[in-house]
């Protein structure tokens, strides 16, 4: 069956190539690009975009879990890629079939992943919480090199590197400032306490998408790019110094058209009734496919070019909007609910979260397919 032209999700690779290419010109030398490709890609669908960044040379990737590793082997991944989030430690030797380093968040996991693996080194960076407060090693600067000179001990395990997380370095708050400044201070000390004993490790990253851009450092091995890829900010209320541009566009089709009389009431609950006579259209997504309820009787989407309000509740797979003000449109036309000219970022502010979780969130059942201008 070829693509169902209900509801889609296009993906620009050009917008992403773009992307990368505005990122890496704040990157230090000695810095490499990451690509944070956890959660299908961020929602954008790793089948598609996967191939593209390695075809742009991308050498490192980072995932969530096991299962989003593996699926980049099998689609050919030879780059490096990191777990960043937990593996139970009966799957130790999986992570050393498909070559993969796992975050360590703390001694004894390292203990059970060393007891664990049979098949050969699992591959290691130590996690340091030097503020995100979510994992990591924790103590003061002396006791986490000691943790991980003991991991260096385990057999079993090859420890290559440590990184931490950065919790405010999308905002330019002073106090935010500070705080990333103080987090950035933790693992280098933790990294200049190892080399006063001896031990350097290959590989000590800290930048996120913002980081990469706010904090410049030349002592990153890795900047972690992730939300900007994709074309989003880390945080709208804090510009950047390029415009990302966005990725994704989620479009529908429109099923039917049709005018409604003053006193007619639109869709569940009611919430909605016409004032006057207008025209209606039935676009063919709801929240089945990820585009939220909480945009009902509040969002626009884009009709031949002009902004039609959305009106009455979004039901799983069907909305309801207001055309009178676009000539001509019928049954078969597209509607755009997000991407360049309402962005994710837009539909964020609307229902109180972030771009992250709007593309995030877009579901299964809606193709990605690639963008052809
Ligand atoms: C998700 C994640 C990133 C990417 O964050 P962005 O804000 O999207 O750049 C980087 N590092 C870690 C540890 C993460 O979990």
């Amino acid at each position: 069956m070829n693509c169902l032209r209900r509801c889609w999700a296009e993906i620009d690779l050009c917008a992403i190539e773009y992307n990368i290419g505005q990122y890496r010109k704040y990157l230090k030398d000695g810095t490499e690009l990451l690509c944070v490709v956890k959660a299908n890609c961020y929602g954008h669908g790793d089948s598609l975009v996967i191939p593209h960044l390695e075809k742009l040379g991308v050498k490192w990737f980072a995932v969530s879990n096991l299962v989003e590793a593996e699926h980049l082997r099998s689609l050919g991944v030879k780059g490096e890629i990191i777990i960043l989030g937990y593996t139970p430690e009966e799957n130790a030797d999986d992570l050393v079939k498909y070559n993969i380093i796992q975050a360590c968040t703390e001694y004894p996991y390292a203990v059970k992943l060393n007891e664990n693996a049979a098949a050969g080194k699992v591959r290691i960076h130590a996690a340091i919480d030097t503020g995100m407060t979510r994992i990591g090693l924790h103590g003061d600067t002396a006791s986490d090199a000691d943790d991980i000179q003991k991991m260096m001990q385990l057999e079993n395990l090859s420890v290559e590197g440590m990184f931490t997380h950065y919790a405010v370095a999308d905002s330019r708050d002073e106090d935010c400032v500070a705080y990333t400044r103080a987090q950035t201070d933790k693992i280098l000390a933790v990294d200049d306490e190892l080399r006063r004993r001896g031990v350097s490790l290959p590989c000590v990253h800290f930048l996120n998408s913002a980081g990469g851009i706010h904090c410049p450092t030349s002592r990153s091995s890795l900047a972690r790019l992730g939300i900007i890829l994709y074309g989003l900010y880390p945080d709208p209320s804090d510009p950047l110094p390029f415009e990302p541009k966005p990725a994704m566009e989620l479009k529908a089709i429109i099923s039917q058209v049709k005018y409604i009389e003053k006193g007619t009431s639109v869709s569940y609950g009611r919430t909605f009734t016409a004032d006057k006579r207008i025209k209606l259209a039935t676009v063919t997504a709801g929240y089945a496919d990820g585009f939220p309820r909480a945009l009902s009787n509040k969002g626009e989407v884009i009709i031949k070019g002009i902004r039609c309000p959305i009106v009455g509740r979004i039901c799983m797979d069907q909305f309801m909007c207001d055309v009178s003000a676009v000539d001509g449109v019928q049954t078969g036309d597209v509607a755009t609910l997000f991407g360049r000219e309402i962005t994710a970022d837009d539909i964020a502010q609307l229902t109180g979260t972030i771009g992250y979780e709007i593309v995030c969130g877009i579901t299964a059942r809606v193709p990605r397919i690639e963008a052809r201008e």
